[in-house]
């Protein structure tokens, strides 16, 4: 669990150290807590209460009395406000209403052209954050906050994505700011694939791994770090970002970044789609060939589908890009020490053969000890990584004991 002891810590770190086990180990009676914490039982049940009137926690029953004191134990309130979660991806927009632990009540999602630049896209997801407030399950608690993943490196001290590749007109544009300004709450906003991370780390496969690898296969290619239970976004904000790293191969690609052999343009969504139409054009594959001559835009999805279908142009296709991302994976591996490495993204349903084929790779590029304990899966957030991730990366800056008088001010109370 991320949650931290508090153990010879002050006061502040000590509410920090209960509210943060409550929101990732669930509820607990106030004597396991003031166990867990390691402090004085007098002091525990102050910084509870304080917790209580702020209206992030509360007490209640559970059970029955067997004879003496009816059991009660503290909870932390995920129910007491929303908040926003929104990816702004290459090439659609995902957006979602949270309770506090990040739980999605209402989503939206909908293809979106980016290069139609930050107004026009902040234009939109307003009309679509007003359209979800009015949906029934929609929830009628105050919205305190706003978070943003975007699929571009991003300065997250101040939420500026900074030389986006795929973000033509962003670079350097405010889009914190202009999110606060929008919404009126506060706002943060980090690159997409770290927001991932996050959410596999709160909500996902890694809530028990504390060093870990996101990769997220989309249209393009990234990664997320976390390192001892704490996101790692580097000293700029572009740690993970592995799309344009170069690959060993003869014939190397051009990518959307201009160079050639990236990584991103021979192992990304946008690589497969060009190779199976390349396959269906020279008659490689029999089975994408057919879809094209019905008048079928090839896309990625349909590599998986022909290897299904027994396509053995498709299947070499899907092994061969599973070696280019597991060869550069076992660099890291080895670099980093992860314990898991959780594979995300839509062409992460490519399946077995895919995935097969990125684990021989890690295996055999990576050190023996590095790999002893590592387990290589797909993410099981699916479509909801993005938005829950965003989400958290707000909350994690929010649930913070030094923002308790901030807190307070709010209309939490039942
Ligand atoms: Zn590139």
């Amino acid at each position: 669990m991320a949650a931290r002891s508090g153990a010879g810590a002050g006061p502040e770190d000590l509410s920090q150290s209960l509210l943060d086990m409550l929101r990732f180990s669930g509820p607990a009676t106030k004597p396991v807590l003031t166990a867990r914490v390691g402090a004085g039982r007098t002091l525990v049940t102050q910084k509870i209460n304080e917790l209580i009137d702020v209206g992030l926690v509360s007490e209640d029953r559970v059970g029955r009395s067997t004879g003496g004191r009816i059991p009660r134990e503290v909870r932390f309130r995920s129910e007491a406000a929303a908040v926003l979660g929104i990816e702004v991806g290459s090439s659609s927009l995902d957006v979602a209403i949270t309770d506090l632990a990040g739980r999605p009540a209402v989503t939206h999602h909908e293809p979106w052209d980016i290069t139609k630049g930050p107004e026009a896209t902040l234009d939109r997801l307003e009309q679509i954050v007003n359209q979800l407030r009015d949906e029934p399950q929609a929830p009628t608690v105050p919205l305190v906050a706003v978070g943003a993943g975007l699929a571009a490196p991003v300065e997250f001290t101040t939420g500026r994505p900074i030389s986006p590749p795929y973000m033509p007109g962003w670079d350097g544009y405010p889009v914190r700011d202009r999110l606060s300004d929008r919404f009126g709450v506060e706002a943060w906003v980090d690159n997409d694939v770290s927001a991932m991370a996050l959410a596999e780390l709160r909500a996902g496969n890694a809530q028990d791994a504390s060093d870990f690898l996101f990769v997220k296969l989309g249209l393009g290619i990234g990664a997320g770090l976390v390192s001892g239970g704490v996101l790692h976004r580097g000293a700029d904000g572009c740690a993970g970002d592995i799309a344009h790293i170069p690959v060993a191969t003869k014939s190397p690609a051009l990518c959307r970044c201009g160079r050639r052999g990236c990584l991103a343009a021979h192992a990304s969504g946008a690589a497969l789609t060009r190779e199976a139409r390349r396959l269906a054009d020279s008659g490689e594959s029999p089975y994408l060939a057919a879809l094209a001559a019905e008048g079928t835009t090839l896309e990625a999805a349909h590599v998986t589908a022909a290897s299904h279908a027994g396509d053995p142009a498709a299947t070499e296709l899907l092994a061969q890009t599973g070696r280019f991302i597991g060869t550069a994976l076992g660099t890291y591996v080895s670099f980093f020490n992860p314990s898991l490495v959780a594979i995300g993204g839509a062409v992460s349903q490519a399946g077995d053969i895919l995935l097969a084929a990125i684990r021989q790779a890690v295996y055999e590029f990576s050190l023996p000890l590095a790999t002893r304990h590592l387990q290589i899966t797909p993410s099981d957030l699916g479509d909801t990584a993005g938005v829950v991730g965003a989400a958290c990366t707000a909350l994690d800056a929010m649930l913070r004991a030094n923002r308790l008088d901030w807190w307070a001010e709010q209309p939490l109370k039942n």
